[in-house]
């Protein structure tokens, strides 16, 4: 029989077993503040994994999105349509970009990045340069190439055997990619903050060197600007803010604030060896994605928007601070405008869910960024009062948990 309120227990029934989501099921949203089933109020920290940019259910978007559903949902890849012309327009405006291809998702479109480079480099050389550069602690994504191009084994186990040709480096060890670009390498691809892997910005003199060998050796310099992209570093994209350009650049997350869009944005010269029949997508470019998208970026792109979030960005890390003058509980503070993680001293390493959990009984969600790691991703315009209720909760989280 179907529930009227479905419960946390019909999970463990209906669902494979791939999450382990909590035991509050949310149904409501608005701006970063969300109600569970009981009516129980939260302060969102984590947007969905760095995703609901502008919190949930912004006015604006949601009418955007009302608006195009009223005219037009889907057509095959017969026919474009306004909507993705529009946001493909916007994106190369705005980016170093020339053109987009769409998807529905981040893995989607890296692996669209992936086989563009290999395609770029068959098409002018031949097999032989194929190869594949990227860093240990990245994500990429979970189909089979991109956890294959990930630099985190955990998620290739069990799935082998992987696609070849694929070579992991330290992440920001200049020397490592050194010795592991050459003349076979058609791309490396690299993230300008490491997500997953702990919050790790990359050191300008690192993207400074992997854009010169790529330059030498003729391969694509590929970020993947997933999660930092799209105002959340402070500026639109956060190559932007290390000066460094890459050849092609992949961004989903918060490009739809919720809605699933994502796109592979690069020049002209590369994105032509993407020519008639090579790649494709059903829902990529979708009216409604490229609707809700157009109106994301509009949005974000505005300076008071991005100069709001590096203002943001400081009293965040004011109060971690605070924090940790009180608690001695982080080792460091990192992270690129609306992308912070906190750092656990040694003592509580590989405990950082126990934080999220704690923290969450204390009315605030925030994520973990790997097990030493609390991440912080919330909405581009949450209002400082919510910043300061939500350190406040993780403030008691953490003096209930040490007390424990
Ligand atoms: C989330 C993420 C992806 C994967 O995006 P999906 O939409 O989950 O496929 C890829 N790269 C980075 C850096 C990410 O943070």
């Amino acid at each position: 029989m179907t529930q009227e309120h479905p419960d946390r227990a019909l999970y463990e029934q209906v669902m494979v077993p791939s999450y382990a989501p909590s035991n509050i099921i949310p149904v409501r949203g608005e701006g970063s503040r969300l109600w569970d089933q009981q009516g129980q109020e939260y302060i969102d920290l984590a947007g969905g994994i760095a995703v609901n940019a502008l919190g949930h259910c912004h006015p604006e978007l949601v009418s955007a999105l009302k608006s195009q559903a009223d005219n037009l949902w889907h057509l095959s890849n017969g026919f474009t349509n306004e909507p993705a012309l529009r946001l493909a327009q916007k994106l190369c405006e705005m980016t170093f970009a020339e053109q987009v291809f769409f998807t529905n998702s981040g893995a989607e479109a890296n692996e669209a990045a992936l086989k563009l480079a290999r395609r770029h480099a068959w098409d002018r050389v031949g097999e032989g340069k194929h190869e594949i550069v990227s860093a240990f602690g990245s994500f990429h994504g979970r189909t089979l190439f991109t956890v294959s191009v990930g630099g985190q084994d955990k998620y290739l186990d069990g799935f082998r055997p992987a696609p070849g040709g694929i070579t992991h480096v330290p992440y920001n060890d200049i020397a490592a990619l050194e010795a592991a670009v050459n003349e076979h390498t058609c791309a490396v691809m690299l993230e300008p903050v490491q997500g997953e892997g702990g919050i790790r910005p990359a050191d300008r003199a690192y993207l400074q060197a992997a854009r010169k060998l790529c330059d030498q050796y003729d391969a694509l310099l590929v970020f993947d600007e997933i999660q930092t992209g799209v105002g959340r570093s402070g500026m639109l994209y956060s190559y932007m803010t290390y000066d460094v350009v890459p050849d092609v650049m992949t961004t989903a997350k918060a490009l739809g604030c919720g809605f699933p869009i994502g796109a592979m944005l690069t020049t002209k010269s590369i994105g032509a060896s993407l020519a008639v029949g090579t790649h494709g997508s059903t829902f990529g470019g979708n009216p409604l994605a490229c609707a809700v998208g157009l109106k994301a970026l509009d949005i974000i792109s505005r300076p008071d928007v991005l100069d709001g979030v590096n203002a943001r960005h400081a009293r965040f890390v004011q109060h971690l601070e605070e924090i940790n003058a009180r608690h001695r509980i982080f080792s460091e503070i990192r992270g690129q405008g609306l992308l912070i993680g906190a750092e656990l001293v040694e003592d509580w390493r590989g405990k950082a869910k126990e934080f999220v959990t704690a923290t969450l009984e204390e009315g605030a969600m925030i994520l973990v960024a790997g097990p030493d790691v609390l991440r912080f991703a919330p909405s581009l315009i949450i209002p400082e009062k919510d910043i300061d209720a939500s350190m406040q909760a993780l403030d008691r989280a953490i003096s209930k948990r040490l007390n424990a």
